[in-house]
């Protein structure tokens, strides 16, 4: 396995003493050291001259230092140290920002590439959906990619796809294995490409959609029935189509139908 950071690089390691190990955890730092998998990950973005690039938590470069021969690049990194360093290190070629993504405001881009800090997989997805891109190639946590890419039948489809196929079409495309970082995570990754789209329903109200999606997944082993009357106790809605299935059996679209249909029935509650 070849570390695509020699030499110069240990700068990165001269980290000031207040750099504990204890930070380096909280913001999810294993760091990328295979080069082949650096490589594969970029190949997958199909990135065209001039196309604008996010990278979210570049780290010690190994994404960086592939990306910006690729399109113009702008990486948002919260680790004061790394940031100074890739801007060092890069100089002009890139735009380093030291910021938070999950505050900083996101310009349009067409595309997002990362290996995300895992405890923040979900609240920094969620927050990409209210910006405007094209498509990501994004690493996550094994089990956390499953969740997202997954369809009704299966045992992990739940409120992670059905939320993020709101926003997004999904598709795994290589597992990596923990001993491509440093240090080593206890699970192996995934990395999912995902291209923005509209859903195939319409919507009469958001909120109701997320409320009846929490509803019916909270409980998943009981009758759609059983958990949307638990969240609308005042609500007669023994009559709509599906009350006797699980909600994982269901399709986004279906899904939508009676969140729909739950909503129309608030609204005339509340006339
Ligand atoms: N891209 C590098 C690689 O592949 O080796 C680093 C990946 S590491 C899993 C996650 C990176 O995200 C770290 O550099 C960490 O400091 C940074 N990070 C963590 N939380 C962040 C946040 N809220 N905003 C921006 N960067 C963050």
């Amino acid at each position: 396995m070849t570390s695509p950071l020699q030499g110069e690089d240990r700068r990165f390691d001269s980290a000031p003493a207040h750099h504990s190990r204890r930070k380096q955890k909280m913001l999810g730092q294993n760091f990328l050291i295979d080069n082949n998998i650096a490589q594969k990950i970029v190949k997958a973005s199909s990135i065209e001259a001039d196309e604008d690039i996010l990278e979210i938590g570049p780290g010690r470069g190994a994404l960086t230092e592939l990306l910006i021969e690729k399109g113009n690049l702008l990486a948002v990194e919260k680790d004061k140290w790394l940031a100074v360093v890739l801007k060092q290190k890069l100089g002009k070629r890139a735009q380093i920002i030291e910021d938070d993504i999950l505050k900083f405001e996101i310009p349009k881009v067409d595309v997002i590439v990362a290996n995300l800090p895992y405890s923040l997989s979900s609240p920094i997805l969620f927050r990409l959906f209210n910006y405007e891109w094209k498509r990501a190639i994004l690493m996550f946590q094994e089990e956390f990619a499953n969740r997202l890419v997954a369809k009704p039948g299966s045992k992990v489809y739940g409120r992670l796809s059905i939320m993020a196929n709101h926003y997004v079409k999904t598709k795994k495309l290589f597992r990596v294995s923990k001993t491509a970082f440093q240090p080593q995570p206890k699970i192996h990754s995934q990395v999912v490409h995902l291209v923005r789209r509209d859903p195939d329903y319409e919507l009469a109200d958001f909120a109701t959609f997320e409320r009846v999606v929490r509803s019916m997944f909270t409980h998943r082993r009981k009758k759609i029935r059983n958990c949307l009357k638990l969240d609308f106790p005042n609500l007669d809605l023994d009559d709509l189509d599906n009350m006797n299935e699980r909600a994982e059996v269901l399709e986004p679209k279906e899904i939508a139908n009676l969140s729909n249909l739950i909503y129309s029935r608030i609204s005339k509650e509340t006339l």
